[in-house]
């Protein structure tokens, strides 16, 4: 191609990326205002007063008109398993199904799991994700990385990690004699990230608890999937977050517990936070910095345990870990998301479509795997059932899907908010049309939780780095652009 050719491309492409979003309401952190939102190379140039010019020879911008439409960050899920593979060679959806479904919701950036083999190091675990993702995830995504096994080699490898822009780790007190750390080894990777600066999420479910609920149940017979949520008493999920807790304050570990399913854990959370500054302010060392987060997912906050008595199938769909509680905690959980104590919303997005659940049934309860959909519906659903009805402000849902996600997660400056110089993922939300919803993409309608439920609020228009990717609620066809994000504390 001649320099001519080549800069003429260069330059209408970049033009292409240059657009002024006008007429629509941003909902930002800061609240709700008229402005618009002016692209250029990607990112964000400007967020302006309506009809404001830019003052510069860029006043010429493509316009979208955004009149009667929310202008939202594009959302952050900091919790998902996409393409997944188990040991029993089940996969859920793949890197690029699941991303699909993931825009079409308005999430334009995820944080997935690199899983290591027992015996595999971290950086190999890291590489091997990445070449599952890489080419086919159509959204962007960072990577947590999971420690099975806290032995001094693997331990060693973090600091490594930490620099390569994998700040966050994932370590289990749940699933005994397969992913559980017992308790010196868990105190002896908080203490190896709490040296390197890392942050620690933590599945807090008491493993030999549950292992023994699950023993009596078996041994008794109570196999169906509706006994599933027993093998997982409330119980285990309190001690297991007390314990992680305690830990974290004697290594100094910063600490998330992911997933919390019960408002006793929020308030185990809160009540640690709170002493923490006390002491902080006792000892007049200012406040304590270090990370202390507590993250809630979309189906225990909306969905409960009614669904293990609803029938075969229902139970199946929700057989996931922790289990859905009691009817009651979720209006709980949702007042600590509003108020903060609950720093953001995710969903551990882990879909396994109802005919896998079902062949695995076969075996008894604990055969089945554990996960549900729901990265899709994230923004959907709790718009429906939290911001339309006045329980969760729009400013407040905007924080905990989109900018406290990548601010807590290391993607401070470049996801997460609409403000100059952030990257220009941007979804157009229509506040308004009722319908009932149906899995985006290709969700499995079946096993999903949410498949029928009345909805309001729809995800019309969504830009990946200054890049229409969904349109008037379709993908756009072409090869899926997401990139490998390093993320920094
Ligand atoms: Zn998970």
């Amino acid at each position: 191609m001649g320099t001519k050719k080549f800069l003429a491309g260069y330059i209408q492409k970049r033009y292409s990326l240059g657009m002024r979003i006008s007429g629509g309401t941003l909902v930002t952190s800061a609240g709700l205002k008229r402005a618009d939102v002016v692209v250029r190379n990607h990112r964000i140039e400007a967020v302006l007063r309506p009809g404001e010019n830019t003052g510069g020879p860029q006043g010429d911008e493509p316009g979208i008109d955004a009149t009667d439409l929310w202008v939202l960050p594009g959302a952050v899920d900091a919790h998902t398993h996409f393409g997944m593979p188990l040991g029993n060679g089940l996969t859920s959806l793949g890197w690029r199904e699941s991303s699909e479904a993931a825009l079409l919701g308005g999430t334009t950036t995820v944080i997935d799991f690199a899983n290591p083999e027992r015996e595999e190091t971290l950086p190999s675990a890291v590489t091997r994700w990445r070449g599952m993702a890489d080419g086919k995830i159509a959204c962007d995504y960072g990577l947590h990385c999971t420690v099975v096994q806290a032995s001094e080699e693997r331990l060693a490898e973090i600091p490594g990690l930490i620099k390569a822009g994998i700040p966050t780790f994932k370590g289990f007190l749940a699933y005994k004699g397969r992913l559980m750390l017992e308790p010196p080894a868990m105190k002896s990777l908080m203490a190896a990230i709490a040296a390197a600066g890392g942050l620690l999420l933590v599945h807090a479910e008491d493993g030999q608890m549950n292992a023994e609920a699950q023993q009596v149940l078996t041994d008794t017979g109570r196999t169906a999937p509706r006994w599933h949520p027993l093998a997982h008493p409330p119980e285990s999920e309190v001690r297991a977050v007390s314990q992680a807790l305690e830990m974290a304050g004697k290594t100094g570990c910063q600490l998330e517990i992911v997933h919390a399913s019960l408002g006793q854990t929020a308030e185990l959370v809160g009540s640690t936070r709170k002493s923490r500054q006390a002491e902080a302010a006792v000892r007049s060392t200012g406040s304590d910095r270090r990370r202390l987060l507590c993250e809630v997912c979309l189906h225990h906050l909306f969905a409960d345990d009614r669904l293990y008595e609803a029938g075969h199938k229902a139970a199946l769909a929700a057989t996931c870990s922790p289990p859905l509680r009691l009817n009651e905690n979720k209006a709980i959980l949702l007042e600590k998301l509003a108020t903060g104590e609950i720093d953001f919303l995710s969903t551990d997005h882990c879909e396994f479509d109802l005919k896998t659940k079902s062949a695995a049934a076969a075996g008894g309860f604990p055969s089945v795997p554990n996960g549900c959909g729901g990265v899709g519906e994230r923004l959907v659903v709790s718009h429906t059932l939290a911001v339309v009805n006045g329980k969760l402000s729009p400013e407040r849902w905007v924080e905990a899907v989109a900018s406290q996600p990548a601010e807590l997660m290391g993607l401070t400056g470049r996801k997460g908010r609409l403000e100059p110089g952030y990257d220009a993922d941007i979804v157009l939300f229509d506040p308004r049309p009722k319908y009932r919803w149906e899995p985006l993409g290709q969700s499995d309608r079946a096993g999903s939780l949410w498949a029928g439920l009345p909805v309001q609020g729809a995800v019309r228009d969504v830009w990946l780095r200054g890049s229409q990717v969904v349109a008037g609620g379709r993908m756009i066809a072409g090869e899926p652009g997401g990139l490998f994000l390093e993320r920094r504390f």
